[in-house]
């Protein structure tokens, strides 16, 4: 192979080259084909090479691509946000349109802290996340973010956010059991708002189903609606990072869906325009919209590609698409039954310690041995050993070891059919065998 000049992730790291796509399948330049079991970063969510996406990016080219938003609305833009507001619950009503979940979650934090300035409170600034947790690389985002991997390097810079536990019942972080724990991840909340003093605390952030750094972690029944109870009782916002679990990987549009739970403000990305563009966005209610339209009438974010018409007539598209295929329903059948599929390969592999999700969001966690559920390092040789065998799974651990176990995140995209499931697994399990000899 010719010498690449490109930075990659890892840097001497030897990468197939990509020719094409079509639906659930990639195809490298040496012809293999890849299942997209993992929807490259949770996001190619309607499949690859969709040709009424291809239009749409035409039609809107043909017309104009780019305005800059402080200069021009447009159409798409508009009926963009529109849309996002009648698909999303309650009075989630406003769009602030950016490129990446990184740029959602940090929007959202500085309106969270803005909702409370505007009414003349400037101590509340603080945002509360969890410590098993992802919501983006910018240095904002990475200080509400747990993932210890991505924030070591950097946390000389990052706020000192605090942090409570998560809840894992796999790995319950209080060696307890649901129920009879009463929940006690949802009273740490309280307790630290207690603690740092609520009239420092701006906002409460969590992915409604982890997933990036935890393999898919779906909380407890109950959990969501004390949370919310905790935020309303403290005047803290609740902020649902929805950038993975958004527009229907789970089964719902958005996971916060399945606990009847209205969040306050919402991030979304990655399947918003599933790949066809760069497109994200900072979903707000009316409610925290309220003192900013009568107070400073400014929010002072944004980028110069926000809300261009392009990537709105694109991500558009992509939402029409999931309603005509009404892929969100089709998404959550798929999704119970890949789940079993792989409940019933776990039986088969004693470093298969859980297998958990909701609709095509699912997380396979790896242990020594499932009694002890001691936490094994096997996600990379996973991933290679799956990529050898033509199917592309996603790596998902909080990056230090004995937070969580290590655990590989399946989530193809939401148009899989049940033979393509059928595929995945048997390409799946060839990896595993080979994970399994290896270990001998
Ligand atoms: N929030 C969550 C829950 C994510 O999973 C991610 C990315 O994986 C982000 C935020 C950051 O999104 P991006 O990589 O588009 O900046």
């Amino acid at each position: 192979m010719e010498r690449s000049y490109l930075i990659k992730p890892i840097l001497d790291a030897v990468y197939p080259t990509i020719d094409y796509g079509k639906g659930v399948y990639l195809y490298d330049k040496n012809q293999k084909d890849y299942i997209d079991g993992s929807s490259g970063a949770v996001t190619a969510s309607i499949g690859h090479g969709v040709p009424e996406i291809i239009k749409a990016i035409n039609d809107q080219a043909n017309k104009v691509s780019f305005v800059y938003r402080s200069q021009f609305t447009s159409e798409p833009a508009e009926r963009l946000a529109k849309k996002l507001s009648e698909l999303t619950p309650g009075d989630l009503h406003w769009s602030f349109f950016v490129n990446s979940g990184s740029e959602a979650t940090e929007t959202a934090m500085k309106i969270a802290i803005q909702y409370w300035q505007e009414q003349g409170i400037f101590t509340k600034n603080k945002i509360i996340s969890r410590f098993i947790s992802y919501h983006g690389i910018t240095l904002g985002a990475l200080s509400m973010s747990g993932h210890v991997g991505r924030r070591e390097r950097f946390i000389p810079l990052l706020e000192e956010f605090p942090s409570v536990s998560a809840p894992y019942c796999y790995r319950c972080p209080f060696k307890l059991t649901y129920p009879s724990c009463d929940l006690l991840c949802a009273s740490e909340l309280e307790k630290t708002i207690q603690r740092m003093g609520k009239q420092t605390i701006a906002a409460f952030i969590a992915e409604p189903i982890i997933g990036a750094a935890g393999g898919a972690i779906v909380p407890p029944e109950g959990y969501y609606q004390e949370i919310k109870e905790i935020c309303e009782r403290n005047d803290i916002l609740f902020i649902a990072d929805e950038v993975m679990t958004g527009i229907g990987r789970t089964g719902k549009m958005l996971a916060i869906e399945h606990w009847n739970v209205q969040p306050d403000i919402v991030a979304l990305g990655k399947g918003m325009s599933a790949g066809y563009t760069p497109m994200a966005a900072t979903i707000v209610s009316d409610r925290v919209m309220e003192p900013i339209l009568q107070g400073s009438k400014v929010i002072m974010s944004g980028h110069t590609y926000s809300a261009n018409p392009q990537s709105a007539a694109v991500s558009l598209a992509v939402l029409d698409y999931i309603e005509k295929l009404q892929l969100i329903d089709r998404g959550h059948m798929m999704g119970n039954y890949l789940l079993h599929k792989l409940a019933t390969l776990a039986n088969e592999f004693s470093f298969i310690g859980d297998v958990r999700g909701k609709g095509l969001l699912i997380g396979i966690e790896f242990v020594y041995d499932k009694e002890k559920k001691i936490p094994i390092k096997l996600a990379t040789v996973v991933i290679q050993k799956a990529m050898e065998h033509g199917l592309l799974v996603y790596p998902s651990s909080a990056g230090e070891e004995g937070i969580t176990g290590d655990a590989i995140l399946i989530s193809p995209p939401l148009v899989i059919t049940k033979e393509e499931v059928d595929e995945l697994v048997t390409r799946l399990k060839r990896a595993l065998v080979e994970v399994e000899a290896s270990l001998h």
